[in-house]
């Protein structure tokens, strides 16, 4: 595998099959009562995040944490970012601790890729813009192996605003990956063009979605939307929002969060127990830290967990 993790365009099946059964192994970890194991004790790293982020720096910093490393964290608001200071800067200015590894989430897509080129340490792209997602869609991926057994055959319709979809263009490439069959769906206005050549269907209209098994709904990106891409959210709630009576019975139903309640998701469908939203949550820092062991130090994973 690659010395970093900046798409998932990098990462062949046997890879991703491997950090899987990886995460399988610190999920175990993260059961115990002492969730740690000494796998980078002595290591640093930093994350660095441009972006507003619960989730996903929460659990990279508790990933890295329960793998024994030394972990800073980094957020544009408050730090020398605000006063002017570049990426490249405030890269080479990290470097000086000698990090094993940089998170980075910036608003600007290929950033992750920059950053590559300027530092020593392994870098992870944890969102650059609307480029991509790809620890997302790991563990987007281990939730439904998990749930699912295999992806194999599985048919999933990823729902809403996928034009402005970091996680989409993720996910279509890792459910492929894993066999699956995807298929787009959301107003011809948030449908990139030629979405297809990633490999999936893509249509505005929710007729079909009874065949989906599982039903992958995007937030509204408001931040992202200079124009009106819908005349209105009312609108594109009657629409495209997934609500409990358009979910069929057996269909389960994710949404990679923060979740604009009433808007892409009604309030049933959320806490229905078709929802795996909070297994997303619990997955992503056995992931994170399956991802950080094999890029940084990649021996077999039962000596960590020993
Ligand atoms: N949390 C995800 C991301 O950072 C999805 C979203 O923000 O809608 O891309």
């Amino acid at each position: 595998m690659n010395r970093h993790l900046v798409s998932i365009e990098d990462l062949g099946r046997a890879d991703i099959e491997r950090i899987l059964d990886r995460a399988e192994s610190f999920a175990e970890v993260s059961g115990r009562e002492i969730k740690k194991v000494p796998a980078l004790r002595g290591r640093t790293i930093v994350n660095l995040f441009y972006e507003a982020s619960t989730r996903t720096s929460s659990s990279f910093e508790l990933a890295a944490k329960r793998l024994s490393a030394d972990v800073v964290s980094i957020r544009s608001a408050g730090s020398s970012v605000d006063k002017g200071e570049s990426l490249r800067d405030t890269v080479q200015t990290l470097s000086a601790y000698d990090p094993a590894a940089i998170v980075i989430r910036s608003p600007h897509a290929g950033a992750a890729r920059l950053v590559a080129g300027w530092t020593e340490a392994s870098v992870i792209n944890a969102g650059d813009g609307k480029h991509e997602h790809p620890t997302q869609a790991l563990l987007d991926v281990f939730t439904l192996r998990r749930r699912l057994g295999s992806i194999d055959g599985t048919n999933i319709w990823i729902v809403g605003d996928v034009l402005h979809s970091r996680v989409a263009r993720s996910d279509i490439q890792a459910f492929r990956r894993m066999g699956a069959t995807v298929t787009v769906c959301g107003p011809p206005t948030l449908l990139p063009r030629q979405i297809e050549t990633l490999g999936c269907a893509a249509t505005p209209s929710l007729d079909g979605l009874e065949a989906a098994d599982v039903v992958y709904v995007l937030r509204m990106q408001r931040e992202r939307m200079q124009d009106a891409y819908v005349p209105s959210l009312r609108e594109y709630a009657e629409r495209y929002q997934i609500g409990a009576s358009r979910l069929r019975p057996g269909q389960l139903l994710m949404h990679p969060g923060p979740v604009n309640r009433g808007v892409e998701l009604s309030a049933d469908a959320i806490d229905s127990p078709q929802a795996l939203i909070g297994e997303q949550v619990k997955s992503g820092v056995a992931v994170r830290m399956a991802v950080l062991y094999e890029l940084l130090a990649g021996s077999p994973v039962l000596q960590a967990v020993a």
